[in-house]
């Protein structure tokens, strides 16, 4: 499923004295089964456009199409159980809304809500635990008798339990050790891999959009003011810093050894081994 942004602008508190103007025409596509990453600096608009992804926040202006449905300003759309069913997110510190009994209450509650069988939501929940990293003897634990990672990874499986076409991922690994933002930023991207699954991923770390995203869309004051693959968005440190962000460290070592060779390499070199 895709979702197209059309000169979308959004104002919080709009008609009030505290009025925030905070997204002036952004326009863009993501397109189905693609890997997009979202980055700018605080404040440029990130947050509030991934509200937009899932209906969360309707346009100030400007029109938001998430597969075949179509969200306008002014007008009430009907019936978004379809739209929130087929795009997932995962919000920042997505533990904070875990509240069931137990561990396998918590992921089924989801899909139980949206029509799904009891049966059925129990068979999805015992395939994502072992899916998210989590041995099967957490199905029947308190998820607040878990470590933070693990509860992290609990909250993950409840949003993947609705079977999602697209998943959008805000700050996935904030507060998380290396090993455990690696662990789940691959996870994420071999679920992408392997069905297929839109993946946005809305994040301050350059060094993720580089390497796992196929598009990458720079937000600065509101505006998308720059997109390309990450050999592109990368390449210029100059334009990379008048939007406050600096090229991730990966890109910064291959433009040292350019320097050092005295010409450029044809393309940014983005792999693990470096
Ligand atoms: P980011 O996610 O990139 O940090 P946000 O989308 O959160 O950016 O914020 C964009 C702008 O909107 C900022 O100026 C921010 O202060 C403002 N903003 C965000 N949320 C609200 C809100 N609930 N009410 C008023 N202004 C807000």
């Amino acid at each position: 499923m895709d979702i197209k942004l059309q000169q979308i602008s959004y104002a919080y508190a709009q008609g009030t004295p505290f009025e925030k103007r905070a997204l002036f025409d952004v326009d863009f596509d993501i397109p189905s089964h693609t890997y997009q990453a979202i980055i700018g600096h605080t404040g440029s608009g990130k947050s509030t456009i991934l509200q937009h992804f899932n209906a969360l926040l309707r346009p100030t202006s400007g029109e938001v199409h998430i597969g075949d449905r179509l969200i306008v300003a002014g007008k009430k759309a009907k019936d978004l159980k379809a739209v929130r069913q087929k795009v997932g997110i995962v919000f920042q510190f997505p533990e904070h809304q875990l509240f069931e009994e137990t561990v396998l209450k918590d992921i089924m509650f989801g899909p139980m809500n949206f029509g799904v069988s009891e049966k059925e939501a129990e068979a999805r929940a015992r395939e994502l635990v072992s899916l998210v990293g989590l041995p099967n003897n957490v199905l029947e634990k308190s998820p607040f008798d878990l470590s933070g990672g693990q509860m992290r990874r609990v909250a993950i499986a409840g949003v993947l339990a609705m079977d999602p076409e697209v998943i959008v991922l805000d700050e996935p690994t904030a507060g998380l050790d290396p090993r455990g933002q690696k662990e789940i930023m691959d996870m994420f991207y071999q679920l992408h891999q392997d069905r297929r699954l839109t993946t946005i991923l809305v994040t301050h770390s350059m060094e993720d959009a580089a390497r796992y995203a196929d598009n990458i869309v720079i937000m600065h004051e509101g505006k998308n003011v720059l997109s390309g693959p990450p050999q592109t968005i990368f390449k210029d440190g100059e334009t990379l810093k008048s939007f406050r962000l600096e090229p991730p460290r990966i890109v910064r070592f291959q433009q040292k050894i350019e320097h050092m060779m005295g010409r450029s390499l044809s393309k940014v070199c983005l792999t693990e081994e470096e």
